[in-house]
């Protein structure tokens, strides 16, 4: 596959801050897009269909896998989710660098079939810290939120087999340093 656009996966533990340091990340880099991934989990408050995710059925997310219209595909906390394959390599082909939001069963997915890809995962900066942030988001149940940190613990022991891996210490800085990884690829 010779696409234009470089492929980033980016990787991180529930709570860790992906989706803040996303928000540094897009306007600071007008050639990045991001992938909307279709779930069956449900929206959380303030989420829309098609900005956050795609938001399916359990039967609609099985056509998709049957139609072959994922790059890669995963269960996660009792939800599955997708990436969509046209919308990435229709950006990629545009010359577009594009970001997949994903888990760790998704990236080595995705390694499989772009072996080229760039790999980042988001690191907390301690587990203690990771259990805090996701406590304060408040968007989950006690119950959800052990799941989810059950899952954590195994996906931390995934971090060396990424490109590189950034401590979310401070969210800004963070950003700083994906953009800078990505800057140094682009450069190779
Ligand atoms: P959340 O429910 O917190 O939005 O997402 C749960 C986990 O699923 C996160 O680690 C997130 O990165 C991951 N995720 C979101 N979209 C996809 C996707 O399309 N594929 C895979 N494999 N994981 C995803």
């Amino acid at each position: 596959m010779k696409n234009k656009g470089m492929l980033i996966v980016y990787t991180g533990c529930s709570g860790v801050g992906k989706g803040t340091i996303m928000k540094e990340l897009l306007p600071r880099n007008p050639n990045l897009r991001l992938s909307v991934s279709a779930t069956t989990r449900a929206p959380r408050a303030g989420e829309v269909d098609g900005r956050e995710y795609y938001f399916v059925t359990p039967e609609r997310f099985d056509e998709m896998i049957a139609e072959g219209a994922f790059l890669e595909y995963a269960k996660y906390a009792g939800g599955s989710y997708g990436t969509p394959k046209e919308p990435v390599f229709r950006m990629l082909d545009e010359g577009y660098d594009v970001i997949l939001e994903i888990e760790v069963k998704g990236f080595l997915q995705v390694k499989q079939a772009c072996p080229d890809c760039l790999t980042i995962f988001i690191a907390p900066p301690s587990f203690e810290e990771l259990e805090a942030r996701l406590r304060k988001r408040g968007t989950e149940t006690e119950e959800k939120i052990a799941e989810r940190l059950k899952i954590a613990e195994k996906e931390l022991k995934s971090q060396d087999q990424f490109d590189h891996v950034v401590v979310n210490d401070i969210a800004q800085r963070a950003a700083d340093e994906v953009l800078s990884i990505i800057a140094a690829e682009k450069n190779k």
